[in-house]
């Protein structure tokens, strides 16, 4: 993974940057490069793949200039166990999206919520629809490795606003520990993986097939041999499947613990930064200097990513402190409701007032196709919107579609 920063803001920690990752696809370990301009949205999912979408519109979604996709290993807490996962090849191959990169985190907001209360100091609880999990730093190892995601996040005990300041204490303090126990649990993995490639690289010289080889290394001097053995081939062949870490910060409603745990993650050998336990009940006013507090201890180089943030001006806010990619349930919950973003295009608002615009819910920037108001309007959703959706669709027809409880009113409205 690499990451450069193109441009800063002025007035605010914003930045814009580049970010790059190259992995090997299985089984034919065809090389892939995915490019990201950041400030960027990580698409939430369901299993890996957004809640309404199939993987063949996937590419519909592009326009919003993310080919990332967030996922949590709880979701796959009912099978397909690790193993088959692993003997597939990983999530890209278990789910045909190599073109997409897969960033792994153990949380989201939809799917595997933090479970404080039955979190403890062997692992955190997460609170899925397939029931409660304790997951140990080990457990969570095993999956991260069978799964192979792009980016993954280490564990982190998220705890909601509400919590003491000894608790908050005690979840960071096990987040900085959890996460020496992934890169500890990473570097064995390693080691464990270039020694089975060394058995192998020894093992393939000596068959008849690479007698040629054999007797190519032959010729070389003792210490080409051993360097070529023992250290280059199992680099080239096993380094380049390894996902980026990026250290989990958390540290609740308190400046003093955020910037605690995001210092001590900074001393860390981690690729970039999880800011966690927001979206946790913590209020939108006091979030700007909670996330100061923690970018300010981080080094720039680096991207920093967050979980938990879902409404625009919240990810505006987190833009504005110096965050480089974010997720957001908020086009999710919108679809659950009917609700269709209408907001303008060229960013000037019509203050024309329609009282169409008011029923159920609705406002200058979404309505609601639920409402019957729309039942005979056939107008397009927004007029010059070059979206699928707005191209093919009228408000009448979803809003029969919603009515009839039709699979493909959610479909057209998340595209
Ligand atoms: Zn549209």
């Amino acid at each position: 993974m690499k990451f450069c920063i193109k441009s800063w803001s002025k007035n605010s920690r914003a930045r814009v940057g580049l970010l790059q990752l190259t992995s090997f696809r299985q089984p034919e370990n065809k090389k892939k490069e995915i490019e990201i301009e950041t400030p960027a949205l990580v698409l939430t999912t369901r299993k890996g793949l957004p809640a309404f979408v199939s993987p063949d519109h996937l590419v519909a979604l592009q326009f919003c200039g993310s080919t990332l996709l967030q996922f949590s290993p709880m979701h796959f807490m009912e099978g397909p166990n690790p193993k088959t996962i692993s003997n597939i090849g990983g999530i890209h191959q278990l789910l045909g999206l190599k073109d997409y990169g897969f960033v792994s985190v153990p949380r989201d907001s939809i799917l595997s919520l933090p479970e404080s209360s039955s979190s403890n100091k062997h692992g955190a609880s997460f609170e899925t629809p397939c029931g409660r999990f304790l997951v140990k730093p080990v457990e969570y190892m095993k999956m991260i490795s069978s799964m192979k995601p792009d980016l993954w996040v280490s564990l982190a005990d998220e705890v909601p606003a509400s919590a003491t300041l000894k608790r908050n204490r005690a979840s960071v303090e096990r987040t900085i520990r959890w996460l020496d126990d992934c890169i500890s649990l990473d570097t064995s993995v390693r080691r464990m993986g270039l020694k089975a490639m060394m058995i192998c690289t020894v093992v393939t010289m000596y068959s008849p097939v690479t007698r040629k080889f054999h007797n190519y290394l032959s010729g070389l001097s003792q210490k080409l041999q051993h360097f070529l053995i023992e250290v280059l081939i199992p680099i080239l062949l096993f380094l380049p499947c390894d996902g980026a870490l990026f250290g989990s910060i958390v540290g609740g409603c308190s400046i003093e613990e955020r910037e605690h745990c995001a210092q001590e993650v900074a001393k860390r050998n981690v690729a970039g930064y999880y800011i966690g336990g927001f979206g946790l009940g913590d209020s939108i006013d006091g979030r700007a200097s909670l996330l100061h507090a923690v970018t300010d201890c981080l080094p720039n180089e680096k991207p920093r990513q967050i979980c938990g943030l879902g409404l625009p001006e919240e990810v505006l806010q987190g833009v504005a402190a110096g965050i480089d990619l974010f997720d957001s349930t908020y086009i999710y919950q919108l679809t659950l409701g009917g609700f269709a973003l209408t907001f303008p295009l060229d960013g000037k608002f019509n203050h024309v007032s329609d009282p169409k615009l008011t029923a159920m819910g609705g406002d200058r920037t979404k309505i609601n196709l639920k409402a019957t108001v729309y039942r005979k309007d056939a107008s397009r959703i927004v007029d010059g919107c070059n979206c699928y959706t707005c191209q093919n669709h009228t408000k009448a027809y979803i809003n029969h579609l919603l009515n009839v409880h039709e699979m493909l009113a959610p479909i057209l409205l998340e595209m």
